[in-house]
């Protein structure tokens, strides 16, 4: 059993995804161009912000964003220990210091009580990752922001159409970055990503770096980088975009099932919602007390779960050199031991899903 039928995202789509690709083909503008700009500009609407610029990859649009913001040596930036490395690897890029602050445990997202401990005075912006789905307590973390002059870069990869009170994320931070990774809730068919922003001066710097730095071609004003993003995945992602908020609804209806049958079962726990947030489901994510048993005995009965994330970031080989050592973020650290993810794929037929439910229901029956 796939954990995400890709296939079948195109079959469904099929007619409109060939010829939208067959467009960009028989025009020759395989980067940037129209289809790029109209991605651009529905997705600037999409998340009622004044500016979107397609880029590379998720990776870039956190990067850029950095950059944007002039953040480098000598500075800090705060952000969570449970999420993909992307997050936290792109800090390091500018130069600048990634700080880990512990997570709620309910959410999983950036706890901002725990960031609020780690502010210094070379603290310049938080860089909250809206896991799996779930929106970061935005409310605390603007304030937070506002009072201590920090930005906020939102990292909305895994969580495009989500939303906290009616507003879409990405939209709220200073700046919000998108990854269109073939496995996210709106994916191409290779990398892609995006920025979001209400403020002119990151609009106009990320578009200026995305290309060498360059505004009128050969005439380079900055030193850049190249990450645009491609005519062929931005025509095949307007057509998908089309189709976000009813397959982010179909998200949602699997999560209700899952919630409802698992509700009385002890040893599991099911995600937590804010009430003021919209989940979308990127992952459906559990909580399980005996983790190792519990994804042997479905991978048995032939059912795939994955497991998001096995290590925290802090205590990452990669970020030895910032020195922090097992225990420092007990929250994240739990969560790693005890979170498995739950097959979530919007055309996942009743049956499928049935199946796994009388499978961890069976799980439970003979623990
Ligand atoms: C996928 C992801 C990224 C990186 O996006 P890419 O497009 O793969 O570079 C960054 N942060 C999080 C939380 C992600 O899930």
């Amino acid at each position: 059993m796939i954990f995400l039928d890709l296939v079948k995202q195109y079959t469904l789509l099929q007619r409109e995804i060939d010829a939208a690709i067959k467009k960009v083909c028989l025009n020759g503008q395989f980067i940037m161009g129209e289809e790029v700009s109209s991605l651009e500009a529905e997705l600037a609407r999409y998340h009622d912000a004044k500016y979107a610029i397609g880029l590379g990859s998720g990776t870039d649009a956190l990067h850029l964003a950095l950059r944007a913001l002039d953040i480098g040596p000598g500075d800090e930036v705060i952000t969570t220990p449970f999420t993909m490395i992307a997050t936290a690897e792109v800090i390091t890029r500018v130069g600048a210091k990634p700080v880990f602050a512990d997570i709620d445990p309910r959410t999983f997202n950036l706890d901002p009580d725990k960031v609020i401990k780690k502010l210094t005075k070379r603290t310049k912006a938080i860089i909250p990752v809206h896991l799996f789905g779930h929106s970061a307590d935005m409310d605390a973390l603007q304030l937070l922001a506002k009072k201590y002059k920090l930005k906020i870069i939102e990292d909305v990869c895994q969580s495009t159409g989500a939303l906290w009170r009616g507003k879409k994320l990405g939209g709220i931070g200073d700046v919000g970055c998108l990854s269109f990774f073939p496995s996210k809730n709106l994916g191409g068919f290779g990398d892609g990503g995006m920025i979001v922003t209400n403020n002119k001066r990151i609009a106009e710097r990320i578009s200026l770096l995305r290309a060498h730095g360059a505004r009128k071609k050969y005439h380079h004003e900055v030193l850049g980088v190249n990450s645009r993003l491609d005519s062929i995945q931005a025509a095949i992602l307007r057509v998908k975009l089309n189709y976000l908020d009813s397959w982010n609804s179909l998200r949602r209806k699997k999560a209700q099932a899952y919630d409802k049958a698992f509700a009385n079962i002890e040893g599991i726990t099911v995600p937590y919602v804010d009430e003021r947030a919209y989940h979308t489901y990127h992952q459906y994510t559990v909580r399980v007390t005996k983790q190792k048993t519990f994804r042997a005995f479905l991978a048995e009965k032939g059912i795939a779960t994955m497991h998001y994330y096995p290590v925290p970031l802090h205590v990452q080989k990669a970020f030895a050199f910032l020195k922090y050592k097992s225990g420092d973020l007990p929250i994240a650290e739990q969560a790693c031991k005890e979170v498995v993810s739950l097959k979530i794929d919007p055309h996942m037929p009743d049956s499928e899903q049935q199946h796994i439910i009388r499978t961890v229901k069976e799980f439970y029956a003979t623990q």
